[in-house]
């Protein structure tokens, strides 16, 4: 019998492991490239584990998980060693993947996510395996350009209790990542790959220290999507058993995207079948005092802090920093435009109310119109045409020749055609400032002289010879005079 009187909130932990963006593999000098298209080029003796070899540690690849460890609040260990983790698979070479088990090089740290602390339990370092290729015809091909690539894993306490929190967990590890350079943390690319472990617990028995339910762990999440959906379809199923008072099953399950379903994969295995050991192979680690406090003093500015001072400094509201601190080249652009812009206020002498409407403008522009421009492709300051100098240039020339919209938007766009700055194009294409009343005269008496007709027409009153000669205008002046300013420009005239 259902019994709906029950209540179940879901209880999650995640564990998400990140390729590091070393030049090299983990414990041989091959190239780390996992999207080498070419199979098995990228290999050697000793990610082959040919019998003999001895692999060498890559301290860059150590580097970068304390680097992690610290921003993520970690405490760092004083001292680790690798660790033998045994298990057949044709994906490992070695008949063993070197990893780390009894001393993580990072433990007990937190990532904030909403104003809440979710707790890490550890990071630690390995390698990562080979790729299987299943075919339809029954064989499976193995490419071990990615045997040997460093990984870095991360594991969380079960503090999560939603699937839009632990997206927004994996959403946040990955800018964090992406700013501190260790990875490029692409999950389509299988750099970021996440997996989620949830059970439910009775809302009524939920306290500090109360038993948690069996988990399962879903494999293979390699979106965002994903992680959201499996974990919401996860919970409707355990949810479902237990209503119907059944168990569920301890196991580790797949996820299909295309169904949009779970399904059983294997029944868990415990920590004493991999009969983990010390590697022999490999020297003790000692992380000293000085060797920490240089890779502290590399640590950039990260997400958090970045968008409290953008909001500090630029008067930037809380929804545009997080867009602009979501991509770090768009924040990064968006403060060299926003400098030179307060320089040229301060030149000024305008008020602070006039600096913060500036900045706030250009803000406006780059996060509409100039990501317009882009049409979704990622904005990367490198590869985009307009400076931040002339950007800055823009915004302090839209507000001091009072341009209409239509014209700002006509000059941006030029500006992102050509890489040319502002004043080059104004001149070039002769564009006018809405302001000059010489220059409007001009044209007022250019469009009434090559049309004499319609001048005749509004003198008899019809109204419509007005609408023709505004229009006339509009395309005399590009569209960069706004058709109230026409008008009054042709009535006063005509008066
Ligand atoms: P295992 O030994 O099965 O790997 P761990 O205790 O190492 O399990 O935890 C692995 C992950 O599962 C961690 O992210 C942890 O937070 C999470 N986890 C542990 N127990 C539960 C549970 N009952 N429900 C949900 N997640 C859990
Ligand atoms: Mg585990
Ligand atoms: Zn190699």
């Amino acid at each position: 019998m259902i019994n709906s009187s029950k209540k179940y909130i879901p209880v999650i932990g995640l564990e998400i492991h990140t390729e590091l963006k070393t030049n090299s593999k983990m414990f041989c000098g091959c190239k780390n490239d996992s999207q080498e298209k070419e199979a098995n080029l990228n290999i050697c003796p000793v990610c082959m584990g040919h019998p003999g070899t001895l692999p060498v540690i890559n301290k860059t690849a150590i580097r970068f998980v304390i680097k992690t460890g610290i921003a993520l609040n970690c405490k760092i260990t004083k001292e680790s060693r690798f660790e033998r983790k045994n298990y057949f698979y044709p994906d490992l070479p070695k008949g063993y993947q070197i990893s780390q088990y009894k001393e993580p090089f990072c433990f007990n740290g937190f990532l904030k996510i909403n104003n809440k602390k979710i707790r890490i339990r550890r990071v630690h370092l390995e390698e990562d395996t080979a790729r299987l290729i299943h075919s339809k015809n029954g064989y499976s091909l193995i490419d071990f350009n990615r045997a040997g690539i460093p990984l870095m894993e991360l594991v969380t306490e079960p503090d999560i209790e939603s699937s839009k929190e632990a997206s927004d967990f994996a959403k946040k590890l990955q800018l964090i990542l992406r700013y501190l350079n260790v990875s490029s943390a692409d999950m389509e690319k299988g750099q970021l790959r996440v997996e989620a472990n949830i059970s439910l617990i009775n809302a009524n028995f939920k306290a500090k220290n109360a038993k948690l339910g069996t988990k399962v762990e879903i494999k293979n999440l390699n979106s965002f999507r994903a992680v959201e959906r499996a974990i919401e379809y996860e919970i409707e199923r355990q949810k479902e058993l237990l209503l119907n008072d059944e168990r569920v099953a301890q196991e580790t399950r797949g996820w299909d995207p295309q169904s949009e379903r779970t399904f059983p994969q294997r029944e868990k295995e415990e920590a004493h079948d991999y009969r983990y050991f010390p590697e022999p192979d490999l020297p003790q680690i000692y992380i000293k005092k000085d060797y920490l406090e240089a890779i502290k003093k590399g640590i950039p500015e990260l997400p958090d802090q970045k968008i409290k001072r953008l909001k500090e400094e630029f008067f930037v509201n809380e929804q545009s920093a997080q867009i602009l601190v979501s991509n770090r080249d768009l924040s990064e652009y968006f403060e060299k435009s926003a400098s030179e812009l307060l320089r040229w206020s301060k030149d000024k002498r305008l008020d602070q109310k006039s600096q913060k409407e500036l900045i706030q403008s250009a803000a406006n522009y780059l996060l509409t119109d100039l990501l317009g421009c882009l049409s979704g492709k990622e904005f990367s300051e490198k590869d985009f045409p307009i400076t931040p100098e002339n950007f800055g240039e823009f915004i302090a020339l839209v507000r001091d020749k009072k341009f209409t919209s239509k014209m700002a938007k006509i000059l941006l766009g030029e500006m992102f055609d050509s890489g040319q700055d502002p004043s080059t194009i104004i001149k070039k294409r002769g564009l006018i400032q809405t302001d000059n009343e010489d220059e409007i005269k001009k044209i007022v008496q250019k469009i009434i002289s090559s049309n004499p007709r319609a001048f005749e027409d509004y003198k008899k009153g019809k109204e419509n010879a007005l609408q023709f000669m505004i229009g006339q205008m509009m395309k005399e002046t590009k569209g960069t005079i706004n058709p109230q300013m026409a008008k009054k420009a042709l009535i006063d005239f005509l008066k």
